[in-house]
C-alpha cells in the first residue's frame, strides 16, 4: 500500500488532549490535609494470596492498601453498597487522568453517577515515574486476569485469575450467587501492577513491579464503598499470570477513620439530565 503525498505533513498534526483536566474538579489542599490527619484504625482486612477479600469503607474514611511480605500486584474493584450498578469505571477514569493513576487522581463512579468514588492521598510508588520502556504504576488499562482469556489462548480451567476471585468475594460479602456476583465484576485498578503499551506493535505488556514490603496506596472513601482486592496468580505479575507458577503474596487493606470522616459530604451524581435529547 502506498502512502498519500502528504502522510508526513498529516503525521505531523500536534495531538490534542481529549479531556482538559483545568476543570476537572479536585479536592481542596484543606480537605486533603484533613483527610491524612487524625487516622484512627478501624479495620483490617488480609487479602491471601491468589484469592480476594472484600472491604467497606464508609464516605470520608480511608483506606490503605499495603505490599506486607513480598512483591504482589492486586486488582482492586469498588461499588456503592447502596446500589451496586454504580460501580468503578477504569475506561472514565484513563480517559480523564492518564494510563496510570497517583496522588491526587480520583476513581470515578459509571454512568449515569460519574462522580468520584475515591481520591488517591499518598503514593510510595510516585517516584517511579515513567521507565524507558514506557512502564508506570497503577494502571486502569488492563482489565483483570479472568479465566475466559486463559482458555481461549491456552486452555484449561483455572479459576484462581482475579476475575474469578473478586466474583467469589463479591459473592461472599453480599450473599448472592456466583453467576449474579460475577456480573458486578468490572473492569480494575491494578495496584502496584507495572504496565504499558510497546512501542512497536502497541500491545499491552507488564513487567517485575517495582513494589516492596512497606509500599503502599491511600485512598480517600468519597462516598460508601464496598471493595474487593485480588492478590493476582501472577505475583509481581514478571513472567506469568492465570496460573500457579508465579510466587505470591498477601497484601493488607486497613480502614482508617480522619479528621475529615465526621463532616464529609459526597458529591452529588452527574447533573446530566439523562434526556438524551428524546
Ligand atoms: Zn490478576
Amino acid at each position: 500500500m502506498t502512502e498519500p503525498e502528504d502522510a508526513s505533513r498529516r503525521r505531523a498534526i500536534p495531538p490534542v488532549i481529549c479531556y482538559p483536566t483545568a476543570t476537572l474538579p479536585r479536592l481542596s489542599e484543606v480537605q486533603v490535609a484533613r483527610a491524612r490527619a487524625g487516622w484512627r484504625k478501624v479495620d483490617e482486612v488480609r487479602v491471601a494470596p491468589r484469592d480476594a477479600a472484600a472491604f467497606s469503607a464508609k464516605a470520608g474514611q480511608a483506606f490503605r492498601i499495603s505490599c506486607i511480605e513480598g512483591p504482589q500486584v492486586g486488582d482492586l474493584n469498588l461499588w456503592n453498597p447502596n446500589d451496586f450498578s454504580e460501580r468503578f469505571y477504569s475506561g472514565k477514569t484513563r480517559a480523564l487522568h492518564g494510563t496510570h493513576v497517583t496522588e491526587g487522581n480520583r476513581l470515578w463512579s459509571s454512568f449515569p453517577g460519574l462522580r468520584p468514588m475515591a481520591t488517591i492521598l499518598a503514593d510510595s510508588l510516585a517516584w517511579y515515574g515513567m521507565d524507558p520502556f514506557g512502564g508506570a504504576v497503577h494502571d486502569v488499562i488492563g482489565t483483570r486476569c479472568d479465566p475466559y482469556t486463559k482458555t481461549l489462548l491456552s486452555g484449561g480451567q483455572y479459576h484462581h485469575c482475579c476475575h474469578s476471585n473478586l466474583t467469589r468475594a463479591f459473592s461472599d460479602a453480599t450473599g448472592k450467587s456466583i453467576l449474579e456476583s460475577e456480573a458486578y465484576v468490572h473492569d480494575v485498578l491494578n495496584v502496584f501492577m507495572c504496565t504499558g503499551f510497546t512501542r512497536d506493535t502497541g500491545q499491552y505488556f507488564m513487567k517485575a513491579s517495582p513494589v516492596r514490603p512497606g509500599d503502599h496506596l491511600d485512598f480517600l472513601a468519597e462516598i460508601d464503598l464496598l471493595g474487593a482486592l485480588s492478590a493476582c496468580p501472577g505475583g509481581d505479575c514478571g513472567a506469568e499470570h492465570s496460573s500457579d507458577t508465579a510466587a505470591c503474596f498477601p497484601l493488607l487493606v486497613e480502614v482508617f477513620d480522619t479528621d475529615l470522616t465526621p463532616d464529609w459530604i459526597p458529591s452529588p451524581v452527574n447533573g446530566y439530565d439523562r434526556s438524551h435529547g428524546r
